[in-house]
């Protein structure tokens, strides 16, 4: 006799497997033109200079760097981001900063720390999915503020605050995912006085800022008055390194960072060792700009290439967005088609994208798709194309 098991959490069961997964998961096979992946190009990895960063420190620090360390992250690390931050206009200390898995698990130490099941978080719509999935997890009540071409409605945004009285509000400001919009800076400036006026915590997720292919960057929302003293602002070495390093930071006021630690400490005691060292002595030894303008200027051809083949691809009447940079482009077909449906013929025609729905914490506009240009060269781009011309319009 074997008595039946206590049943798993609620949260565990609460985010459902996707039909979209299974159909993407054909796209593995070779021969497959994808723009579905959120993945940085693996041929543009320095794997050369990073292989060196990691024969430096097994040579000169084996012990170190294969130890226990600290939670908050390995000192050289913490400098080199805070380093970055602070040429970037946001005065940084070693302090201010705390290495985190990924940036992803920045996100679940501030849900850790903020977030009460039942407690409301504001989101763009559509928004980046694993953040909805983290915010679920929590039991937060996602609620999403109405967005346009440029991003959050800071009128709407007030409103709903005021409404919902939330707890936080997340934003991916710059070339957002799944969108590719940015954020201007006049309504960052409003962001930040909202949230200082009534009262709400931001955190500002900002992993595809360096890869920016044209025009002026943007301040951080952490950088606007107001926002000093509230906002969690997430960087991430996935797009700017490699994203197997699993290497992220969180930059947060005193009491915020201090608690998300705890976080981390009951979470992971602390990210990898050697994997802090060797990023560390990798920044200190190469120019990681000289790196990012191969990046980017490789990035740009790519997006070039999709937005001019976009247009024989899709059918006529829809329309698509002309990112200044980051990964994604999004476009929205005519009345009547749905993306989910059509992938099935696309996939069957070697070619894959993302359906935009599941990025929707609510009203999903089944219309929408997002495709990466960062994984193919122009021609497999324009080949690419060429093929989901064919699939959409049969
Ligand atoms: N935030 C956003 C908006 C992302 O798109 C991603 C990854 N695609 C992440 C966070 C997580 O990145 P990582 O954990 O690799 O730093």
């Amino acid at each position: 006799m074997r008595a039946q098991l206590p049943p798993f959490a609620a949260r565990a069961t609460s985010v459902a497997a996707s039909p979209v997964r299974e159909i993407l998961a054909l796209t593995e096979r070779p021969g497959v033109i994808s723009f579905a992946g959120g993945l940085p190009a693996p041929e543009l990895f320095d794997a050369a200079g990073l292989r060196a960063a990691y024969d430096g420190a097994f040579a000169d620090c084996a012990g170190r760097a294969l130890q226990y360390s600290v939670t908050e992250g390995a000192t050289e690390l913490r400098a080199a981001v805070a380093a970055r931050a602070s040429g970037r206009g946001l005065p940084t200390a070693v302090e201010d900063v705390l290495i985190t898995t990924g940036s992803q698990q920045a996100l679940t130490l501030i849900a850790a720390t903020l977030l009460e099941p039942g407690d409301t978080v504001l989101v763009e719509n559509p928004t980046y999915l694993a953040a909805l999935q983290c915010f679920g997890m929590a039991g937060a009540r996602v609620v999403p503020v109405p967005c346009d071409e440029d991003g959050l409605d800071p009128a709407a945004l007030e409103e709903l605050v005021r409404r919902e009285r939330p707890k936080l509000l997340y934003s991916v400001p710059t070339f957002q995912n799944p969108t590719g919009r940015t954020l201007p800076g006049e309504r960052r400036r409003e962001v930040a006085a909202v949230a200082a006026r009534l009262g709400l915590w931001l955190v500002e997720d900002d992993p595809y800022g360096d890869l920016r292919y044209e025009g002026a960057e943007v301040p951080w929302l952490a950088a606007h008055p107001g926002a000093e003293d509230r906002t969690a602002l997430l960087g991430s070495f996935s797009k700017i390194m490699a994203p197997g390093l699993r290497l992220g930071w969180l930059r947060a006021p005193g009491e915020l960072r201090r608690a998300a630690a705890r976080a981390k400490q009951a979470a992971d005691l602390h990210t990898s060792t050697i994997d802090q060292i060797a990023a560390a002595r990798y920044l200190a030894a190469v120019d990681l700009n000289d790196h990012l303008d191969k990046v980017r200027g490789a990035y740009r051809e790519r997006r070039d290439a999709l937005l001019a083949g976009l247009g024989g691809a899709l059918p006529a009447g829809s329309v698509w967005n002309r990112p200044a940079g980051g990964m994604f482009v999004w476009a929205r077909l005519p009345e009547g088609h749905d993306a989910a449906a059509l992938l099935k013929s696309a996939v069957a025609h070697d070619v894959a994208y993302v359906p935009g729905a599941p990025f929707y914490a609510t009203a999903p506009d089944p219309r929408t798709l997002r495709l990466s240009f960062t994984t193919h060269t122009p021609a497999e781009i324009t080949e690419g194309l060429e093929r989901l011309g064919v699939a959409l319009s049969v």
